[in-house]
């Protein structure tokens, strides 16, 4: 059966390409009746935080992408993997290094001399550790292979051929007996039963690494699968700007984590020109031929799309409940709405859900569209509006004693009202409805006006008239 693994280190948020990773992994897994282990790669005791994990957890719980059986933490792993390196040395696979900083300051000069990266010489390789020098604590090395070639046949990057030579004899476990993260990701994938290692292709150097301790162990290699990296919209590395971000901004910003799980399945992956999947049908279309080799490009704007289209989709009570989840992130103290909707305000909201998610693309905008039944008077205007209620301010004069005169308040009544007004001084419908919802919604768009009236009631829409036309 299939095993994947997402194996994240815990040193900063779950980013939003380690959130493709997972979720191709879960995928591939779902995809093939088998299981996606967690791993979390701590072993850098400096950099790793409890509160990453904890982001780390939060983050895929957040985009629905759950794991089978427990976290496996890797420094706990530390025993076994120290075990593994001494079996090699047993083997006579592996070596103790007893070269010292200074030698290895002046291997790394010379590379650099020679415009090429440090290359551990291997001159403790076949030295007798009889004349180790009595001060240096060793580490153990590798004893790869001095001749031939490592092959990585990489189900997206097809057969990748390293020449011995190049790859010197790695490290496996540092001079105070911790294991590298070399050592440490083959020893458990391998102990995990790992059959398809996915993951980002700035690891494809690595799997010739550790294609070489699983020739020395004898273990058989997983299958592995390197992804290209995202890009920005530039072709150049992914930025902040450009959406470089952990997947807990985005939810943040206000999108659904639907269609991020959608944004990230088709960056990288295509089924033919298929833009929307729902999660069955991208477990039963996933596969990794169809991971293309060249970067993936971020598109802000084909997420806001596919944004929109989830709200448009959701259920508008499970809308309003996601706007509340986000109060603190929207400023929802600034619109004194504190840490819950009132009962009336949720009526109220879910009543206007399906004028207010046909415009906005995400929940901050949804948020911000449904300012008018949240609104304390006077309203603030968006700049938009104020420009709108400054051209037709004129002719909403006299509209307010009009509307004075309803008594049965309703979408119809108040439309005949209006309507009337705007014959009576000669413009069209719109010419009047445009300052007229700014006025009453501080926004230049909404949901139907006379709707939105109905709605405010009488005595809250003659109030706002009276604050902006005084
Ligand atoms: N811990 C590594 C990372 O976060 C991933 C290791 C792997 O997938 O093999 O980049």
């Amino acid at each position: 059966t299939v095993v994947t693994r997402f194996a994240p280190s815990p040193t900063g948020f779950l980013h939003i390409g380690g959130g493709r990773t997972a979720l191709f992994n879960w995928l591939y897994a779902k995809r093939h009746g088998g299981k996606m282990l967690l791993r979390i790669e701590d072993t850098d005791r400096e950099r790793s935080t409890e509160a990453a994990i904890a982001a780390i957890l939060d983050g895929l719980t957040w985009l629905g992408l759950d794991w089978d059986g427990d976290v496996v933490y890797q420094f706990s792993r530390a025993a076994r993997h120290r075990e593994v390196a001494e079996t090699l040395l047993a083997q006579g696979r592996a070596y103790y290094c007893y070269a010292t900083q200074q030698e290895l300051e002046e291997m790394r000069e010379t590379a650099r001399k020679e415009g090429r990266p440090l290359r551990y010489d291997g001159r403790w390789r076949d030295r007798d550790p009889s004349e180790a020098p009595k001060d240096v604590k060793p580490v153990i090395r590798l004893k790869a292979p001095a001749e031939g070639e490592t092959v990585v046949e990489d189900e997206v990057q097809g057969r990748v051929v390293w020449q011995n030579k190049d790859l010197d004899d790695l490290v496996l476990l540092r001079s105070d007996g911790t294991p590298t993260y070399m050592l440490a990701v083959v020893v458990d994938d391998h102990d995990m039963g790992v059959t398809h290692v996915i993951r980002g292709d700035d690891h494809l150097t690595n799997a010739a690494r550790q294609t070489q301790i699983y020739q020395a162990m004898g273990w058989d290699v997983p299958k592995m699968a390197h992804i290209p990296l995202i890009h920005g919209p530039d072709g150049a590395k992914l930025s902040k700007r450009h959406g470089a971000l952990g997947v807990e901004a985005y939810r943040s910003m206000g999108y659904l984590p639907e269609a991020l799980r959608n944004y990230l399945v088709r960056l990288g992956w295509s089924h033919g020109d298929q833009e929307i999947f729902s999660t069955q049908e991208m477990i039963d279309a996933f596969d990794l031929e169809s991971i293309g080799r060249s970067p993936a490009r971020f598109d802000f704007a084909k997420l806001e799309n596919l944004n929109g289209y989830y709200m448009r989709q959701a259920d508008d009570e499970r809308l309003v409940n996601a706007l509340e989840d986000l109060l603190p992130e929207l400023g929802g103290d600034e619109h004194h709405l504190g840490r819950k909707f009132t009962p009336a305000l949720r009526d109220k909201l879910i009543a206007a859900m399906p004028g207010l998610k046909e415009r906005a693309k995400t929940l901050v905008e949804l948020l911000d569209s449904a300012y008018y039944l949240y609104a304390q008077r006077p309203l603030r205007l968006d700049e938009k509006a104020a420009g709108l209620l400054a051209d037709g301010r004129a002719r909403l004069a006299g509209i307010t004693e009009k509307l004075q005169t309803v008594s049965d308040w309703n979408a119809q009544s108040v439309e005949a009202v209006i309507r009337e007004h705007a014959e009576a001084i000669g413009a069209k419908l719109g010419q009047v409805a445009q300052p007229l919802r700014a006025a009453l919604t501080g926004r230049a768009t909404s949901p139907g006006l006379f709707d939105v009236m109905a709605v405010l009631g009488k005595d809250e829409t003659l109030l706002r008239l009276q604050d902006q036309l005084k």
